[in-house]
């Protein structure tokens, strides 16, 4: 803790080192723990992402993590835990998340009350034309043409 705070504006008397002058600052802790998916290290409050354990065990299948089809159908492994929320980074989070694209997540999607974000339909090629009034000043033969 620092021995004297300095207000705004205020001088300090003192010509240093002012190793205990120092404004009060937030700090953030120190306690670090890894990302359940791609293992990296990350400051507790910066994991800010939340999915269920099943939900990484089966991305972690799917991207053939070594180990983790064992866990998923490990027979301690009861729902409760399968369900259990996990923190995760920023990142991961958002491979958790149903992706319409997805043919596996598209059953998700078919079964799902909630509306689907609709893909644009594709543009059609419009077919240009010159307009009948332009046409009107064209040579008989440039006019044949658009005949
Ligand atoms: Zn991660």
């Amino acid at each position: 803790m620092p021995s004297k705070i300095l207000k705004l504006g205020e001088k300090n008397e003192d010509p240093g080192p002012w190793s205990t002058n120092i404004l009060e600052i937030g700090t953030v802790g120190t306690r670090k723990k890894p990302c359940p998916l791609c293992g990296l290290w990350f400051a507790e409050e910066n994991l800010t992402g939340m999915s269920s354990l099943k939900t990484v065990l089966t991305l972690k299948v799917k991207w053939g993590v070594k180990g983790a089809q064992e866990k998923l159908t490990d027979s301690n492994m009861t729902a409760s835990r399968l369900y259990t929320g996990v923190n995760m980074c920023a990142f991961c989070a958002q491979l958790t998340m149903p992706d319409p694209d997805d043919e596996d997540d598209a059953e998700m999607f078919a079964n799902s009350p909630q509306k689907t974000p609709k893909k644009a339909p594709k543009k059609q090629e419009v077919e240009v034309k010159a307009s009948t009034f332009l046409q009107g000043f064209l040579s008989p033969e440039a006019k044949s043409k658009y005949k």
